[in-house]
């Protein structure tokens, strides 16, 4: 292959987070008594669901089809930012000005609740309180920035500073954007630790965690829920569907409203200090203004860049993905032209069709679903919502209660358009719009 120079000898096909955190431990049986409740999926949802079921008392088991934490919380950006994507004038049509309000400031509560719930609990996950850099790719976007954040919302305030063109290299070490604004209330973590630390919590409350364990059907049984899994049935009282962009043919309701999108990431091998700290001189996250978003930091030791996002129409594999993740890299920081990739990886992000994440209860079974590719707080926030809903707490409560899980006629769970859409994206976004 025409690209293979630009691996490294070693290059993985995994999550560089995974070289610092194994694979959590998890129990291979299923319990044979009757439990409280069965979280389905174990990333952020499912934990954070789980603390608060076994704080509560509950007997919890939670169960993923591969390792413990395989989908998204061991492989994303680690790029926290809490944002809902819907703008405020859109979702009041829907939903009336004061709950479309109120539905858009969860986003800032679960920034603002991951924040606390880390300090609390005193996880250690490499977190970087250095807000982010949202760098604008045209002009056109610096000046819906600049108009956006001159004008916001009461209640939907930001603190945020405009860096315009002239001063941007004291952001990043790069020409080929137009200025940005710094956002400081976002900031980065180490995903993989987050989520072995929600692990060790989860235990320690008492839940019980089986990996390799994929539940193939639900059967309800009078007030009893039958979960079937391809390593037995178990039964609970209370279901919870914490499935993420895995959410396969078992739970078919959910699927038709999930739809699975691929985003893809790499790592540099280790590159000098020196070329880390001009790229990030503050060390904040950083994402663009693109449609395609690209979004990329310096790992915690500030000795790699992680670079992510969409590079291509259908979904592939990342001995394909990482060279064309590379080469997009390399035009916004050509001083690292030669540099080789040591991991690349991918995983599916949930989409939805509103771009909302969703919570509710559907034939009796508990959900949170649909982070729309920027899941560490909601997931954390809105796991932590349904695991009180289940055990009666008021404090479950949310305005995202209030709005409906729509899909969309032929939409099986197969997202047949996302080649299209991606192309039309790529077109919008050399337009600058
Ligand atoms: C490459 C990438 C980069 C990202 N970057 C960021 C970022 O920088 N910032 C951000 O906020 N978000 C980011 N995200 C999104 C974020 O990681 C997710 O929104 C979040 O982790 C979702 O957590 P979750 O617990 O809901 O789902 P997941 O962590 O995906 O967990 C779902 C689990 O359900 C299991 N499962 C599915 N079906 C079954 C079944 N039938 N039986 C048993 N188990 C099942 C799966 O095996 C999986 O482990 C990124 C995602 C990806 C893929």
């Amino acid at each position: 292959m025409k690209s293979d120079g630009i691996f490294t000898h070693d290059y993985k096909e995994t999550a560089y987070w995974w070289d610092e955190v194994p694979a959590p431990e998890a129990g291979t049986t299923l319990p044979t008594s009757k439990l409280d409740v069965v979280i389905i999926g174990s990333g952020y949802t499912g934990l954070c669901a789980g603390i608060q079921t076994a704080r509560g008392g509950r007997e919890t088991l939670i169960l993923d089809a591969e390792r413990i934490g395989w989908g998204c919380s061991s492989r994303n950006g680690g790029q926290v930012s809490g944002l809902l994507k819907p703008s405020l004038t859109d979702l009041s049509k829907k939903y009336g000005p004061d709950l479309a309000l109120r539905i858009l400031q969860e986003g800032t509560h679960s920034l603002e609740f991951l924040k606390d719930f880390i300090a609390e609990e005193g996880i250690e996950c490499d977190v970087r309180l250095n807000g982010k850099f949202r760098a604008a790719h045209s002009p056109a976007q610096y000046d819906a920035m600049a108009k956006k954040y001159a004008r916001q919302v009461n209640g939907l305030e930001l603190d945020v500073d405009m860096v315009p063109r002239a001063e941007q290299r004291s952001e990043i070490g790069s020409d080929a954007y137009y200025g940005g604004a710094v956002i400081h209330a976002h900031f980065g973590l180490h995903p993989a630790k987050y989520h072995d630390e929600l692990v060790a919590r989860a235990r320690s409350a008492g839940a019980d965690l089986v990996a390799f364990c994929p539940v193939t059907g639900i059967e309800k049984r009078g007030n009893i829920f039958v979960i079937k899994t391809a390593k037995g049935c178990v039964e609970a009282r209370d279901v919870i569907i914490a499935t993420s962009g895995y959410t396969d043919k078992s739970l078919p309701w959910h699927r038709r409203r999930v739809i699975p999108i691929g985003s893809y990431m790499i790592a540099t091998e280790e590159l000098d200090e020196s070329v880390v700290n001009e790229i990030f001189p503050n060390d904040r996250i950083v994402t663009d203004s693109r449609k395609l978003v690209y979004y990329y930091r310096a790992s915690p030791d500030r000795r790699r860049i992680l670079f992510g996002g969409r590079v291509s129409l259908r979904e592939t594999n990342s001995k394909v993905s990482s060279p064309l993740l590379r080469d997009e890299m390399v035009k916004l920081f050509p001083q690292i032209g030669d540099v080789r990739v040591s991991h690349g990886w991918m995983g599916y992000v949930d989409f939805t069709f509103d771009s909302m994440p969703h919570i509710g209860v559907h034939d009796g079974m508990h959900y949170a679903l649909g982070y729309c590719g920027s899941g560490i707080a909601t997931a954390s926030y809105l796991g932590m919502k349904v695991g009180k809903k289940v055990i009666g707490d008021p404090d479950g409560a949310t305005p995202l209660d209030q709005t409906g899980f729509d899909t969309r006629p032929l939409y099986y769970g197969k997202p047949w358009f996302l080649a299209p859409s991606v192309h039309y994206y790529r077109w919008v976004d050399k337009l600058g719009r």
